[in-house]
């Protein structure tokens, strides 16, 4: 069976959206996965189908209600379901690439898209909700912050990406930013290409890459540095820009 996604949320017109063009949407057509969305109003309660209500303890906006996300999931999952239930929120924690490769080789995702202030806390301790954030700013709703999380996900599944080796190299796969890229012209507006990389000398290439990936990852990334070179023997050296040439 393909990987499959599940989305609920109050606008289902949002999907695939981007996730139907390019890498992702041949993916899509070709059915190496698959994506069904869920309108969490079609769980409303009374005449206009309301999802929220006020907060207890007073303040500003509306909190999504417990028993209506609740008959929600209900229905998107079936019993036995084994597909991580997340809940996309600034609350949560940060997705990472590490993420993307745990999810890719599961079963697939159910993703909760909140909107207002969020969702009532209850049904997610309930449930035991998986509660992540794409970043530290806050989206007025969860379905931008699914589809960057699809994206994430969908790249990696299998025969998606067309080479094996891209996703293997790429920024965080080994705890480092990616080393920077070039192409044509060698010379553009008197901006020369690293000469190291016309060599034609691939171990020493690959040196380079290596140095450049280090050296941009401690300059932009200390956070990340750190954890690397914690792992490595690189903590002591300066930062240098000499891999540019
Ligand atoms: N009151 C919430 C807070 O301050 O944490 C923000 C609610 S936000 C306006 C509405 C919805 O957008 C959230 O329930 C969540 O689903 C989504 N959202 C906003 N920022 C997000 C982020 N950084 N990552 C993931 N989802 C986000």
């Amino acid at each position: 069976m393909s990987w499959r996604a599940a989305v609920l949320t109050l606008f289902p017109e949002m999907f695939p959206g981007p996730l139907g063009l390019s890498l992702a949407g041949r993916a899509l057509e070709r059915g190496d996965w698959s994506l069904q969305t869920h309108n969490l109003r079609d769980h409303g309660l009374g005449r206009h189908r309301a999802v929220d209500d006020t907060p207890f303890g007073g303040g500003a906006g509306l909190v999504m209600r417990p028993d209506v996300v609740d008959a929600a999931l209900s229905q998107a999952l079936p019993p036995g379901d084994r597909r991580a239930v997340i809940y996309l929120t600034p609350r949560g924690r940060r997705l990472t690439q590490a993420d993307a490769g745990r999810y890719a080789e599961g079963e697939g995702v159910v993703l909760l898209c909140g909107r207002y202030e969020g969702i009532d806390e209850r049904v997610l301790d309930a449930r035991g909700i998986e509660q992540v954030s794409i970043g530290d700013y806050v989206l007025s709703g969860g379905e931008p912050a699914a589809l960057v999380l699809l994206d994430s996900v969908v790249r990696l599944l299998p025969g998606v990406m067309g080479s094996e080796r891209s996703g293997l190299e790429e920024s965080f796969a080994d705890g480092l930013l990616e080393y920077p890229h070039y192409t044509k012209p060698a010379d553009w507006q008197g901006r020369a290409a690293p000469e190291m990389l016309l060599s034609g000398n691939h171990a020493a290439i690959a040196a380079w890459r290596r140095a450049a990936a280090e050296a941009d990852t401690r300059a932009r990334r200390p956070d990340l540095w750190e954890q690397y070179a914690s792992r490595t023997r690189f903590s002591a050296l300066p930062i240098t820009a000499a891999h540019r040439n």
